[in-house]
């Protein structure tokens, strides 16, 4: 495959590059995920709460790609309805696995810190043991602010594979990016077009875009490879699903890179990890 693809602290590798199914509703999302796979995805990240898992698992099935060259990822969904035991977690990953139609996920993710509660050192400790049984072949978080990694680290045997984050080129989570190096934590962007809105139809990213005879989005995604994360980039539109993966075929300068450096102003777009609950 021509994605390049990150080696987790596990070994296990994982492609720079996959498809976001957030707000695709299930009976759209086999026709989304198929052509990704189409398109040449191999990593498709979905999670419980997006109640999309079953016709993601239908495109996947249906493709005839064999299982070892596709990388799944679905999340828990820790909602503040409940404390967490080894029991309920075990259970929602069951249903998870049942939902896809596989018998293991590539990676399987806490969705939010939920710190209040208290509870995501059992969940942590829990899904070691899913990744120990090989359900999982690496497991990480997502939301997780520095704290909460310094945490999870210092209490339990646990170092996460991943972390998955709201990072853009208006939002590039500095002080995370440097803990995950020190850490040896992927660092996996959500929202990576910052969602389709104002980062696009910024003049500096359209400048760039102009000079090398790409898109807005092909830009921002080639800034997130050359970053060194993962990006998860969501579209339902077939021709825009092509356009963000065609993006190994140019390289942005330094010149480019120290342009975008300069976007960060401090605008999150989802909610902020340490109030949502
Ligand atoms: P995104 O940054 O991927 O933006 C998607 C939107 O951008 C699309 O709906 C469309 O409106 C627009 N778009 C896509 N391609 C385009 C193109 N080529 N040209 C112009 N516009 C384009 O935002 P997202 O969906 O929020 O994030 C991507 C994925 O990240 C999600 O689908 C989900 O898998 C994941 N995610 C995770 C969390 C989390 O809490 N872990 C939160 C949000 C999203």
């Amino acid at each position: 495959s021509k994605v390049p693809s990150i080696t987790l602290n596990n070994g296990v590798e994982m492609p720079q590059l996959g498809f976001g199914v957030w707000q695709v509703p299930d009976d759209e999302a086999t026709a989304a995920v198929s052509e990704a796979l189409a398109a040449g995805y191999r990593s498709i990240d979905t999670a419980a709460i997006y109640e999309n898992e079953v016709g993601t698992g239908k495109a996947l099935a249906a493709s005839g790609i064999a299982r070892d060259e596709l990388f799944v990822t679905t999340k828990l969904w820790n909602s503040a309805s409940e404390t967490w035991t080894r029991e309920s977690v075990l259970r929602e990953f069951d249903a998870s696995l049942a939902k896809l139609g596989l018998d293991y996920v590539d990676l399987y993710l806490i969705h939010w810190p939920r710190a209040v509660r208290e509870d995501y050192l059992t969940i942590v400790r829990t899904f070691a043991e899913i990744a120990e049984s090989g359900r999982a072949k690496a497991v990480g978080v997502s939301n997780f602010q520095p704290a909460h990694l310094e945490r999870v680290i210092a209490e339990t045997s646990v170092v996460p594979a991943v972390n998955q984050i709201e990072l853009h080129p208006n939002f590039q989570q500095a002080e995370l990016r440097a803990l995950h190096a020190r850490h040896g934590i992927a660092t996996e962007a959500w929202s990576p077009l910052g969602q389709g809105k104002d980062l696009l139809a910024d003049p500096t990213i359209g400048r760039i875009a102009a000079k090398h005879g790409r898109t807005a989005a092909q830009v921002v995604l080639r800034w997130h490879v050359q970053t060194g994360n993962v990006a998860i980039p969501k579209s339902v539109t077939p021709s825009r699903i092509r356009e963000n993966f065609d993006v190994f075929g140019f390289e942005l300068d330094d010149e480019d890179l120290t342009a975008i450096a300069g976007l960060d102003n401090g605008t999150r777009l989802g909610p902020d990890p340490d109030e949502f609950d």
